[in-house]
């Protein structure tokens, strides 16, 4: 027989309905499931044999979904800084990237990634990376659900060597993905900087046909938009509608740089949007009109990038940042409340990635992906609303209990499934091979 366990809450988020806070609730879960959501009395009623874990100075809500990363890069994090994303790339992380990336930097990488997202409450992330069946291996193994898009680039490196190259790579890859529990697979032609119109053509096909997403940085910064004026006459989204990649099925990763004209076109189309506001503030790019296009109906969610532009893959810092640069670039306190930032960092991350019917929401019938957080610190004293308190107050620290699926990954700063010691040491050695790159 299945487990049933009940989860008695201080305070439940469900996220649909929209701003509804539950307090002496409980969530059932059976297996992977979300059994039930109902007072605390009822639920000891209705299942008296299941297995009770109190949480009584936390808040539960849905698992956080991080849009947008690349999850080997944490081993990057702090190698590169104060610089603009062109010199960031060309003069410090392509070439460190040339050197180092293997199956092992990669399965590395994403390991401690894992081990970071899980312990933030992080349930799902959306990642691109070269060598991605390392990232996979390492995210299977961590628990972590994901979107694991395949990157297409037309220079070489040490996973693949022309463009056709990274496509063929990419078909098999995918084709892997199909038996594999808790990964969705896609493309991931890295921007219109680095993939010809011919690559962008080929990639659409296979997407089409086999009805998967294509993941790509669009209108990052002011000098991408300026660099493909002077090399193919024409702004880079303008280049992307006319090869015909408009659609529900494209997701776009940063867009700070948008006229009027282009945040209908995209609006009208059904592109998805990821922002990731400390990568883009970090790195000077600019500002997403966050507010404009949600006006316009546009599903926007938030992702870290990864934590070389970042430097961390704190989803709970990530809602509050976009609430805060939305209010100063708006110049308007009322702008992406908290409760809107939650819903980017859940049922928004969830529509972006297409995975809406399974998580994103405490709804019966979706999978328990759950994150717990604790409020009884001096420095979360004293509560008047819970979801302001995670949004404005916490951090991923505040995070004590993560589960993907209806299995607890990580509870009180134990995980069950990594080992945190072999995660050290391999760092340690990373850590003494990047530095003699310098
Ligand atoms: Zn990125």
């Amino acid at each position: 027989m299945v487990d049933i366990i009940r989860i008695e809450a201080r305070w439940i988020v469900p996220v649909i309905p929209r701003e509804t806070v539950l307090e002496n609730h409980a969530l059932v879960v059976r297996g992977s499931e979300i059994l039930d959501l109902l007072p605390s009395l009822a639920a000891q009623k209705k299942y008296p044999t299941s297995q009770l874990l109190p949480l009584p100075d936390h808040l539960l809500i849905p698992g956080l979904i991080n849009g947008h990363g690349h999850a080997a890069m944490s081993l990057l994090r702090g190698y590169a800084e104060d610089t603009s994303l062109m010199t960031w790339l060309t003069d410090h992380i392509w070439p460190a990237e040339a050197s180092l990336v293997s199956h092992e930097f990669v399965y590395s990488g994403a390991r401690l990634a894992a081990a970071e997202m899980i312990s933030g409450g992080t349930t799902c992330a959306a990642d691109s990376y070269f060598f991605p069946d390392s990232t996979a291996k390492a995210f299977q193994e961590a628990g972590l659900r994901s979107q694991i898009t395949v990157p297409i680039i037309h220079f070489s490196n040490n996973w693949a060597l022309t463009e056709q190259n990274h496509i063929d790579q990419s078909l098999a890859f995918i084709d892997e993905c199909k038996n594999k529990e808790l990964i969705t697979a896609g493309f991931a032609p890295h921007s219109p900087y680095s993939v010809s119109d011919a690559g962008f053509s080929k990639i659409l096909s296979h997407s089409e046909e086999l009805n998967i997403p294509i993941h790509l940085h669009l209108h990052e910064s002011a000098r991408e938009i300026q660099d493909h004026v002077k090399a193919h006459g024409c702004r880079p989204l303008s280049r992307i509608q006319t090869l015909g990649l408009l659609s529900s099925q494209l997701q776009v990763v940063h867009m700070t740089q948008l006229t009027q004209g282009e945040m209908e076109l995209v609006a009208n189309e059904g592109v998805q949007i990821a922002h990731c506001p400390q990568s883009n503030m970090k790195l000077a790019s600019g500002i997403c009109p966050v507010m404009q296009l949600q006006a316009k109906g546009m599903n926007v969610c938030v992702g870290t990038d990864s934590a070389a532009s970042n430097n961390d893959l704190d989803m709970v810092q990530e809602m509050r940042t976009a609430a805060m640069l939305a209010k100063v670039s708006e110049n308007d306190p009322s702008a992406l409340d908290a409760f809107t930032a939650l819903e980017m960092g859940t049922i928004n991350g969830a529509r972006f990635l297409g995975l809406d019917q399974t998580i994103g929401s405490l709804e019966v019938g979706k999978a328990a992906d759950l994150t717990a957080v604790c409020f009884s610190d001096f420095s979360s004293q004293p509560v008047y609303h819970p979801v302001s308190q995670l949004i404005y107050t916490a951090t991923a620290q505040h995070v004590t209990h993560t589960w993907v699926n209806g299995k607890l990954l990580y509870q009180n700063n134990r995980f069950k499934h990594l080992d945190t010691e072999q995660i050290s040491a391999d760092v340690q050695q990373w850590q003494r091979t990047v530095k003699a790159l310098k």
